[in-house]
């Protein structure tokens, strides 16, 4: 029997020491110093990498990748249960090498990447000597690749890049930016001559580039196979949204339950108000769905592929933002007043689940892609009636007993009444 929703003891104890270093570690860091995880300034890095060697002690970081490029190679199952206690802290990622966007940028080079490129980006980024941004989306379309107009042209021994990109993160920190294009993927450091970073939006940056030359080495997999990168990067990144989104949602539900017991009105402690009690038995099964759907997406990733699983990835990304919207929703509403302000993680919760119907890829694109996926698996029905359609299939039972009902007259009435129910419907 293989299905099993236990986890290992060993890998258990591992779980129990992230969940413990989190809460005593990572937490109150990011409540005195927020931030300091993802700065290089040296005050910054004397707090932070004393925790960052803990993790690599502990034989964690860079969790998403393979052993032979230097994670634990876990797997995306084992993951995802990471990521349940992860995502609850701002600066976990981070700290355990795991932090968006590089890790997608990471997941690129090690699957396409020559071994120069390799050890010029994949092992600095690994070990956070470097940082990096992903520049796909470009001021006149998001949601539609066939939009985009940044392109390279090859000049010698040099490609000359030429476009504009809206909304790449972190960019103007960026050592190196992962520039999409609609003839390549290629590498350009953020201080190359032509690389223009507007003043805004401040952290998700609009940047010109203008006859930016990079070295032909700076192409990352084939030619004319930026598409096929870009699924790869944003597949891996939209799942692991879903997974640190699980632990946000589970978060926003223990407060919720915690302040529905602490809390009296009307003569009783509002946890017993049955308003109050539908909405933790609605946020306790969406929590449970949106979970298992993750796990069960990661299971098949690693049992298959990401391609396999992108039907799956694509239900994760549109049912996060709606599970994660519904349930910190009602978390900050049974919180009140207190619900409403910044001084919870609530507030900042339930503003960010628009965001997260929009970054990598609006739900509505999603939507799309499942519900086609699924529809290969259906053909129309051959005449004018649904294959359900209960007249047609009783008579085709009809025959099967075709012999008893003839030469028994109580039970060609009792077949005879269920044709009469139906008929009335
Ligand atoms: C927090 C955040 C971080 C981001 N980081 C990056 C990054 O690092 N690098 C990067 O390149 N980009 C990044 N993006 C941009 C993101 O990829 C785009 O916002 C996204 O692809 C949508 O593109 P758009 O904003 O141009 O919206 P549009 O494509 O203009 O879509 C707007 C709306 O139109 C409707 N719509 C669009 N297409 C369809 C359709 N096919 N069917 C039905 N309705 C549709 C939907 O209602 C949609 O919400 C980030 C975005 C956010 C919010």
């Amino acid at each position: 029997m293989a299905w099993d929703f236990s986890t290992e003891p060993e890998f258990q104890e591992q779980l129990d020491w992230v969940a413990d270093f989190c809460r005593n570690e990572v937490e109150p860091l990011d409540l005195v110093f927020p931030g300091a995880a993802y700065l290089r300034e040296p005050k910054a890095k004397m707090l932070a990498d004393p925790l960052k060697q803990q993790v690599k002690d502990r034989g964690l970081w860079a969790l998403f990748l393979d052993r032979e490029l230097g994670g634990p190679g876990f797997g995306q199952l084992k993951l995802a249960l990471l990521n349940e206690i992860l995502g609850r802290y701002r600066s976990a990622p981070v700290v355990f090498g795991t932090a968006a966007p590089d890790t997608g940028n990471m997941e690129m080079l090690a699957a396409y990447g020559t071994e120069e490129q390799k050890s010029k980006w994949l092992y600095p980024l690994m070990n956070q000597e470097i940082f990096s941004a992903y520049s796909m989306t470009e001021p006149q379309g998001g949601s539609d690749p066939n939009l985009f107009k940044t392109r390279a042209v090859r000049d010698g021994d040099e490609w000359v890049i030429n476009g504009e990109k809206w909304f790449t993160s972190a960019g103007a920190r960026a050592d190196i930016i992962f520039v999409m294009c609609t003839n390549g993927m290629f590498v350009v450091p953020r201080v190359t001559p032509g690389v223009e970073i507007m003043g805004f939006p401040p952290n998700h940056n609009h940047i010109r580039y203008n006859n930016v030359r990079v070295p032909l080495g700076n192409l990352l997999g084939p030619e004319d196979g930026a598409k096929v990168l870009a699924q790869r990067r944003l597949g891996g990144g939209r799942i692991h949204h879903a997974m640190r989104t699980v632990a946000q949602v589970r978060l926003a539900f223990d407060m919720m339950c915690e302040r529905a017991l602490s809390r009296e009105s009307h003569g009783k402690v509002i946890a017993e108000h049955q308003m109050v009690q539908e909405a933790i038995a609605d946020s306790y099964a969406e929590i449970n769905m949106l979970r298992l759907l993750v796990l069960w997406t990661a299971w098949t990733i690693d049992n298959s592929s990401t391609r396999e699983a992108r039907t799956q990835i694509a239900a994760c990304k549109y049912t996060m933002g709606k599970v994660l919207r519904d349930v910190s929703y009602r978390a900050l509403h049974i919180l009140g007043s207190l619900g409403t302000t910044n001084l919870t993680p609530l507030q900042a919760m339930w503003a960010g689940a628009p965001t997260m119907a929009i970054a990598d890829g609006v739900d509505e694109v999603h939507k799309v892609t499942v519900a086609r996926n699924v529809l290969k698996g259906y053909e129309p029905h051959p005449g004018l009636w649904p294959t359900e359609y209960i007249p047609a299939k009783r008579d085709e039972a009809r025959k099967k007993y075709a012999t008893l009902i003839e030469s028994d007259p109580e039970l060609a009435a009792w077949a005879d009444a269920a044709v009469r129910a139906t008929a009335r419907g």
